[in-house]
């Protein structure tokens, strides 16, 4: 079979041709010559060798020894980077994830018997053509996930293999070969050896596909969330078994997908899990979630929540007050987001109709101001005006105006404030 390039491998052929000027082997390997195949776009090209990295590095002007120990180099042309490795054999695993040794050979064979997956052990020649040594072809013809060799020894000898199983079972919308799903229940205690952060990755890149429900009904049902490393809340563990099971559990991610930001999608799967804050604060503190991401997928959480007790009011002047709060309390970005994840979330019955959606987007669109940076007053203007010392009461006079100017009960100009601030001043008296 013989494929025409995209332009990622287009700019990478100068590399695979000064190698082979140098009589060394080279070509294209992994997830791009995968993708290529199937027509999507390329995230990074890597290319294989015979060269040894030393004689990488003195064929290039600017690379960086990135993974020397493994035979990884990284080449930069026109500032984008290629990772250049050497035919290599891996033996005795340590930990169920890293090789023991590695073993540079001069045979592209060997170094793709070493790769996990049919689909991701083809090579792509500088001419166009294809060596498929396993049948990856075949495999992605019938899309199914095959092991390369014995699926047993292979998530062995590298516990990842089996969460990275799971993630392109569901970004390609694969059904694994019935031996290594097989394997892949049988071994999925060793998953305890893979560092939290490698889980976190595939999770992520799971839930970013373009499957997302796919992706999340094959980690249900292989059960391997209940063996990494450290624990999720027993909550956690059992939402997540319970959301494979039932047919409306399952219908309540299909829209998953259209949710744009992965982190759109981690907040729409602790809603649908019915997580509490605390339980998902600790999946993503476990998971190694980043504050700044921890934060947005947790305030849309908390404005669930809050949502929720308001949603109870049956008079549209209440509901409206209690929606601009929570704009007002958690930013108008965040309520957003929320009010998107409520149009995809297949609840039966629907927690929010359509028509309280629309209404609370257009309440939303229609918000005057929002921030107390918007108000045209400041705590300055306060004290001054009212001759009062500063204190609690300046915050608390700004939180009310803020939420009667957005209410409209108050222009937002700067009389109309002061106004109102004088008469609540007045009042205390
Ligand atoms: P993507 O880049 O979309 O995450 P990929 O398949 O390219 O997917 P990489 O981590 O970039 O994944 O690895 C490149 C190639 O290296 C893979 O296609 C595969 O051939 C091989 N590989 C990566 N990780 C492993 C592993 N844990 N075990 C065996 N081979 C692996
Ligand atoms: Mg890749």
């Amino acid at each position: 079979m013989r494929l025409s390039f995209p332009e990622p491998i287009i700019s990478a052929l100068p590399i695979v041709r000064r190698l082979r000027e140098h009589h060394f082997e080279a070509v294209f390997v992994g997830g791009a010559v995968r993708d290529t195949v199937l027509g999507l776009p390329i995230k990074d090209v890597d290319i294989a060798t015979s060269a040894r990295p030393e004689q990488v590095l003195e064929l290039f002007e600017r690379c960086i020894p990135t993974g020397l120990q493994h035979g990884t180099i990284t080449v930069i042309q026109a500032d984008i980077t290629y990772e250049v490795t050497t035919f290599r054999q891996e033996s005795a695993y340590e930990s169920h994830r890293k090789p023991e040794s590695v073993l540079y050979i001069t045979e592209l064979d060997g170094d793709l018997l070493r790769r996990d997956f049919t689909m991701n052990a083809m090579a792509l020649a500088e001419d166009g053509v294809l060596y498929d040594p396993y049948g990856g072809i075949y495999d992605l013809q019938n899309k199914t996930l095959r092991s390369v060799g014995d699926p047993d020894a292979r998530f062995q000898e590298d516990a990842l293999r089996m969460l990275r199983a799971v993630r392109f079972i569901g970004v390609y919308g694969l059904t694994p070969a019935i031996r290594t799903w097989r394997a892949i229940l049988r071994h999925r205690h060793l998953l305890k050896f893979i560092a939290m952060e490698r889980v976190q990755v595939e999770l992520d890149k799971m839930l970013a596909g373009a499957a997302p429900q796919r992706a999340l009904h094959y980690a249900a049902a292989s059960g391997l969330l209940f063996h990494i490393k450290e624990t999720l809340l027993a909550e956690t563990a059992f939402a997540l078994k319970e959301a494979d099971r039932t047919a409306e559990a399952k219908r309540l991610f299909n829209r998953l997908h259209e949710l744009q930001s992965v982190d759109l999608r981690w907040a729409a799967l602790a809603i649908g899990l019915h997580l509490s804050i605390d339980a998902t604060r600790q999946a993503l503190q476990v998971l190694r979630f980043s504050n700044t991401r921890s934060k947005v997928i947790t305030t849309i959480i908390e404005i669930h929540k809050a949502m929720l007790g308001i949603s109870e009011q049956v008079n549209d002047r209440e509901l409206r007050a209690g929606w601009l709060e929570v704009i007002i309390r958690f930013g108008k970005h965040h309520a957003s987001d929320w009010l998107e994840i409520m149009r995809k979330l297949e609840t039966v019955p629907q927690t929010f109709s359509e028509g309280l959606l629309n209404d609370l987007m257009s309440w939303l669109e229609d918000i005057p101001v929002s921030t107390l940076k918007q108000l045209k007053i400041s705590g300055r203007d306060l004290t001054n005006q009212l001759q009062r010392e500063a204190g609690p009461w300046v915050s608390e006079y700004l939180g009310r105006l803020l939420l009667m100017a957005a209410l409209e009960q108050l222009d937002n100009n700067k009389a109309a404030l002061l106004a109102q601030a004088a008469l609540w001043n007045k009042e205390r008296d």
